[in-house]
C-alpha cells in the first residue's frame, strides 16, 4: 500500500462511494478507494441491486432523449410514462416513513434525482429503460405506471457496479481490496486527517484531506441486528454482501459522529426460504417473492396474518420480510392457483414451487394441517366479490369483505387448478439507522457540529428512511449524496 497523502480516501466500493470518488476526481482530487471485501465481491450491495432510481420524471421523453441516447428514438416514442412530480416523490417517501423523513435530506434527494442521472451519464454511466413487472404491453406502446422508476443502469446492479469500477480506472482512481477501514486519523484540533487502513499486511495510516465513508449499514451483522433491530432478526437471511457489519458505522460513532433514523428499523423482503447464505453474487436479487399480492399468505399453522393486496409491490415489499420473523418456524407460504400463477415475477422461477391440483394436496405437501387449510381458503374464497375488474397494475379495489385480515386489493378466489405455492422467509435488504449528516453531506456529531475532514453517503447514512421504503429511492440517495460529499470532500 502507497505511503503517499491523498487529497480524498474513500471507504467501501458501493454505488455511493463510487459516485463520490467520481466527483472528488472530477474536481482534481487525488483520490483512494478503500474496499474491505475482496475483488470478486466488490460492489457491495449495489451489485444485487435492479439498479433502478427512483427519480422525479417530467416529459419522460424527453429525459429518455438525454439520459439513453443510444435508443432509437422510435422505440422511446413507444413508451407511454406518466409524469411523477416533485410533489408525489415527496409525499410518497413522507407517506411510506409516516411523516418521520429527514426533510432536508428527502427535499434534496428529490431536487437532485434527475440532475444525478444527467451528472453519471456525463460520467460515462449507460442507462436502460427499467421493464416493471407492472408494464402493460398494448397496440405497440408500453405503458408504465406512474411511480418514477423508469431509469436502470444497463446491465442492473452488476452493470453499475461494474461500469462504476471500469469509470475509476480509466480516472486513474486507485482502488485496494481486502483493506478494511479500521480506524480514523484525527489532528489536535478534531479534523479527520486521514484514515488506518488494515489488509493481510498488517495496519498502515495513510493519511488525506478528506475522508468519505459509504460502507454500508450493519445487515451481515448478526449481532449488531439482534441488539438494534429485536427478536429474530439474528435469524434473517441476508439478501446481498457480507460484508456490511456496521463496524464502520461503530467506528464513526466512537469518533462522536451522532446516531440518527430507525435505528430498530430494515428494509426486508419475503426471500426464497431456500436462498442460499451468503447470498450469491450470481443469483443477484431473484431470490425475492414479491408477487404474493395476486394470490393469499399463510403461515405454517394454514392461517393468513396480512393484507396481501395493500398495495403495489414497489410501495409494500420492503416491510414484508419482518412479517415472517412473527411466524412459526419464521416461514410463510404463497400460494396461488393458476390465474394468480400467471403473472408472478418472473424470479418466482429460480425457485422451487409445490405443484399440484387440489387443496388437500397442497395442504400435506406444505405439511399443514389439511382442514385448517382448505377452511382458510373457503373463507377467503367466499369473501372475495370480485365486484370490480381485475387489473394487477395498479390498486383494483377488489376487496375481500368480512375477514380478518382482510385483502384490500386483488381478491380473486383461489379456485381454479393447478395450485402452486413457494415457501419464503424473511431476507434483509438493508438496516435504516446511521449517522447524520448536513445537507453538504459532512458528518455531525452529537452536539449538532461538523466533524471536519469527515463526510459520509449511502446507507451509513440515517434519518431518510423509518418504517418502509419505496422501491429505487435508496441508489438515488446514495448518488445525490455521494456527488455532494465527493464535491466538497475535494474543495
Ligand atoms: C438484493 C438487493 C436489491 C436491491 N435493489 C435496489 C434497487 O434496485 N434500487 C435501489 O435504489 N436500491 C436497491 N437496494 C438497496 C441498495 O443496495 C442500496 O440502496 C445501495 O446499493 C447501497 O449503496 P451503498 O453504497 O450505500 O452501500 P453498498 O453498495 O452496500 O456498499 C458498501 C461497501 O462498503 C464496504 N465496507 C463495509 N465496511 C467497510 C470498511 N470498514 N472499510 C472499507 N469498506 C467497507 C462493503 O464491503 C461494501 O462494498 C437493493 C439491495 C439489495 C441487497
Amino acid at each position: 500500500m502507497s505511503e503517499i497523502e491523498y487529497d480524498v480516501i474513500v471507504a467501501g466500493a458501493g454505488n455511493a462511494a463510487v459516485v463520490s470518488a467520481l466527483a472528488a476526481c472530477e474536481q482534481g482530487a487525488k483520490v483512494l478507494v478503500l474496499e474491505k471485501a475482496p475483488q470478486h465481491w466488490r460492489g457491495g450491495n449495489t451489485y444485487f441491486t435492479t439498479g433502478v432510481f427512483r427519480t422525479v420524471i417530467k416529459n419522460a421523453q424527453e429525459m429518455m432523449y438525454k439520459i439513453m441516447p443510444q435508443m432509437p428514438r422510435s422505440q422511446i416514442e413507444s413508451f407511454v410514462v406518466p409524469d411523477y412530480t416533485k410533489d408525489q416523490m415527496y409525499g410518497d417517501h413522507m407517506q411510506l416513513t409516516e411523516g418521520m423523513a429527514d426533510p432536508e435530506q428527502l427535499e434534496l434527494v428529490v431536487k437532485e434525482s434527475t440532475s444525478i442521472l444527467e451528472w453519471m451519464t456525463e460520467q460515462g454511466f449507460v442507462w436502460e429503460p427499467r421493464m416493471s413487472p407492472l408494464a402493460i404491453k398494448k397496440d405497440g406502446n408500453i405503458f408504465f405506471p406512474g411511480n418514477g422508476l423508469l431509469f436502470q443502469v444497463r446491465g442492473g446492479g452488476a452493470g453499475l457496479s461494474d461500469q462504476g469500477f471500469d469509470l475509476m480506472d480509466k480516472k486513474g482512481i486507485k482502488v485496494y481490496y481486502n483493506t478494511k477501514v479500521s480506524d480514523l486519523l484525527r489532528d489536535s484540533k478534531g479534523s479527520v486527517v486521514g484514515v488506518v487502513a488494515q489488509n493481510k499486511d498488517g495496519v498502515q495510516r495513510i493519511k488525506s484531506k478528506g475522508v468519505i465513508l459509504g460502507c454500508g449499514g450493519f445487515e451481515a451483522n448478526p449481532a449488531m441486528r439482534a441488539q438494534y433491530l429485536g427478536k429474530n432478526w439474528d435469524l434473517a437471511k441476508v439478501r446481498g454482501t457480507p460484508y456490511n457489519t456496521g463496524d464502520m458505522l461503530n467506528i464513526a460513532m466512537n469518533h462522536g459522529a451522532n446516531p440518527v433514523g430507525h435505528w430498530g428499523g430494515c428494509h426486508a423482503v419475503f426471500i426464497d426460504a431456500e436462498a442460499p447464505q451468503p447470498a450469491e453474487r450470481e443469483m443477484l436479487d431473484r431470490t425475492r417473492r414479491v408477487s404474493g399480492s395476486f394470490g393469499i399468505i399463510v403461515n405454517s399453522n394454514g392461517e393468513r396474518f396480512i393484507d396481501e393486496g395493500e398495495d403495489r409491490f414497489d410501495l409494500v415489499y420492503a416491510k414484508c420480510g419482518q412479517y415472517c420473523l412473527q411466524q412459526p418456524h419464521l416461514v410463510a407460504y404463497q400460494i396461488f392457483d393458476s390465474k394468480g400463477r400467471d403473472i408472478l415475477e418472473d424470479y418466482y422461477q429460480t425457485g422451487r414451487a409445490l405443484e399440484v391440483n387440489s387443496v388437500q394436496e397442497l395442504a400435506e405437501g406444505l405439511e399443514i394441517d389439511v382442514d385448517r387449510l382448505i377452511r382458510t381458503i373457503d373463507e377467503f374464497n367466499a369473501a372475495a366479490h370480485e365486484s370490480k375488474e381485475f387489473v394487477h397494475s395498479r390498486k383494483d379495489g377488489n376487496s375481500t369483505i368480512g375477514i380478518s385480515p382482510v385483502k384490500s386489493n386483488w381478491a380473486r378466489k383461489i379456485n381454479i387448478p393447478p395450485y402452486v405455492a413457494y415457501a419464503t422467509c424473511c431476507g434483509i435488504t438493508f438496516t435504516y439507522g446511521g449517522i447524520q449528516v448536513n445537507r453538504e453531506s459532512q458528518v455531525l456529531n452529537t452536539e449538532g457540529e461538523v466533524i471536519p475532514g469527515l463526510y459520509a453517503c449511502g446507507e451509513i447514512v440515517g434519518g431518510l428512511f423509518y418504517h418502509n421504503y419505496p422501491g429505487g429511492t435508496g441508489l438515488t440517495r446514495g448518488a445525490v449524496m455521494g456527488r455532494i460529499a465527493g464535491r466538497n470532500a475535494a474543495a
